[in-house]
């Protein structure tokens, strides 16, 4: 089978290790079609011997990769970023079938992951060191940043090629081996993804993937030849991740969920606000970690900003992502149960459903896991609605008297992922981005997440450890620091000396 093939119904869907393919050979689990609601082929589960396989495979590829000339490693990292570009359509196919995501916005989630490959290729500027001449009369010191060794990467179902690709490419480009663990959901695209390196002339063993579940990660986390862990999940494994990590010795950054929200101040244009909101909220079925998940109405502009996201919501198409639709399905039944709890959880709690996204008319088959953009008004802060994180097409309206109140909810929230203030004050704005205990935040702009030469990462409950998703920091993560003191001898130099070397 090529890898411009979609797996056959039949398939389990392999690992990647050591530059082949591998059937698994123990548990496996079921890959949905969250359109058909159908499960559409399995994919294998990793054993606890099957990742340290995998790492042990990586173990090895990785001092011949770590030497390769700069040159040649740059040229892979550049043939890799053409293939991608040639056949996003197919990797985007992939991840609709799996994930559900319109085809539209698979793309973009390419799109994005391209930014970070592209950036990728200038790792020789970004990890080269320091010297200085003559510390000392014939003495110098230079500074030299090194790879790791092995990292592990372990992503959510949402950005099935995304995610992989905010890490792996400077990882790669470090001079890292990488051992990628992709979501069990939908864990194809990464597959792809490693083929497609492989094409590109990456050695076989730089770049594995391995299915699995909690068992798979678990040795990620503990082995002793794992340098280094990037997560992206939700904030309680993240958290796990973190910790676990960590008290093995590896460096550890584990980014976590969201509870995104956007203060809208009476000067805003509220027809801007509205397009904002309405395509920050029901992008992806809501199921991004930067999506908007909560508007804060200022009270004298409530009603109408209401009235102008719900008309707006009407022209939504939910449907079968591989037709011409806005948005697809959720991931799974119990996600979508869970997301319906919700809507039910706010209503009883005394919201207002302004549309009700229970209503299964779509385009598509009735089995998919559906549920349409649903707006909530008067959402009160007590109910778990507005507290936890959805990560459904739900958009919970709040109502605030003030910029004040507004900024003590957003600061007063478990979660720093994403933030945005709508309004014309330049004065508000600024003042906004001082205050706010947020990591990413927008000026007008509703999901602000940084392109690829800024970082990516949020504060709070929103992610663990130092370091974040690409930008410079990466090089950073992905590197380590030594420092070199050189002295050749020459005949000035000699004699006993025990005292502290001083300059
Ligand atoms: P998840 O936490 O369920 O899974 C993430 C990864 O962890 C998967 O690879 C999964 O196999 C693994 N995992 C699951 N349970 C585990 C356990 N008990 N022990 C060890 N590993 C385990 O997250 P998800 O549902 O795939 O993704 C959605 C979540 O990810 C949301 O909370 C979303 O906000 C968050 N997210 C955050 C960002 C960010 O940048 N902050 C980006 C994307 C998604």
């Amino acid at each position: 089978m090529t890898i411009t093939e979609q797996p056959t119904t039949t398939e389990t869907i392999p690992h990647f290790i050591a530059g082949s393919r591998r059937e698994g050979s123990g548990r496996t689990a079921p890959v949905f079609n969250p359109a058909l609601g159908t499960v559409a082929r399995e994919v294998a589960l990793a054993s606890a011997d099957e990742v340290a396989e995998a790492i042990a495979a990586a173990k090895a590829a990785f001092p011949a990769w770590r030497d390769l000339s700069i040159a040649k490693r740059q040229a892979i990292m550049f043939r890799f970023r053409e293939l991608l570009v040639a056949r996003k359509d197919d990797l985007a196919r992939i991840i609709t079938a799996e994930h559900g995501k319109v085809h539209s916005d698979a793309l973009g989630e390419i799109a994005r992951a391209i930014e970070v490959v592209e950036l990728a290729t200038a790792f020789p500027l970004m990890t080269k060191g320091e010297f200085s001449e003559n510390v000392s009369t014939g003495v110098d010191v230079y500074s030299l940043r090194q790879p790791l060794g092995v990292v592990g990467i372990i992503s959510p179902f949402n950005f099935p090629a995304m995610v992989p690709l905010w890490f792996a490419p400077i990882a790669l480009a470090a001079g890292n081996s990488v051992v990628l663990k992709p979501s069990e959901k939908d864990p194809s695209a990464a597959v792809f993804i490693a083929e497609l390196y492989a094409e590109a002339g990456l050695p076989a063993g730089v770049l594995t993937v391995v299915h699995g579940d909690k068992e798979a990660v678990d040795v990620l986390l503990t082995h002793e030849d794992v340098a280094a862990i990037s997560f992206v999940g939700s904030t309680p494994i993240a958290q796990y991740v973190y910790e676990t990590g960590s008290k093995h010795g590896k460096r550890v950054q584990a980014l976590g969920g969201a509870k995104n929200h956007m203060l809208v101040l009476p000067d805003a244009d509220l027809d801007v606000t509205a397009d904002a909101a309405v395509n920050a909220g029901f992008g992806s079925a809501g199921e991004r970690c930067m999506a908007i998940s909560v508007v804060l109405a200022v009270e004298s502009i409530a009603d109408e900003l209401q009235a102008k996201i719900a008309e707006r919501m009407q022209g939504i198409r939910t449907g079968d992502g591989t037709r011409d639709n806005d948005m697809g399905p959720l991931i799974s039944a119990a996600h979508r149960d869970k997301v319906v709890g919700y809507i039910g959880t706010a209503e009883a709690d005394g919201a207002t459903v302004v549309v009700d996204g229970r209503d299964p008319e779509v385009d598509g088959d009735p089995n998919g896991f559906w549920v349409k953009p649903t707006l909530l008004d008067k959402v009160p802060t007590e109910s778990k609605a507005y507290q936890e994180e959805i990560f459904g097409p739900v958009l919970s309206i709040v109502r605030v008297a003030s910029y004040e109140e507004g900024l003590e909810l957003i600061n007063a929230n478990p979660f720093g992922n994403g933030t945005a203030i709508f309004t014309n004050d330049g004065g508000a704005a600024r003042r906004f981005q001082n205050e706010v205990q947020v990591g990413m935040v927008g000026v007008n702009v509703p999901i602000p997440v940084p392109v690829g030469y800024h970082s990516f990462g949020g504060w709070k409950q929103s992610a663990f450890g130092q370091g974040k998703a690409y930008g410079k920091h990466a090089f950073d993560f992905y590197t380590r620091e030594k420092v070199v003191t050189s002295r050749w001898l020459d005949p000035s130099h000699g004699g006993l000396n025990l005292g502290f070397p001083s300059n």
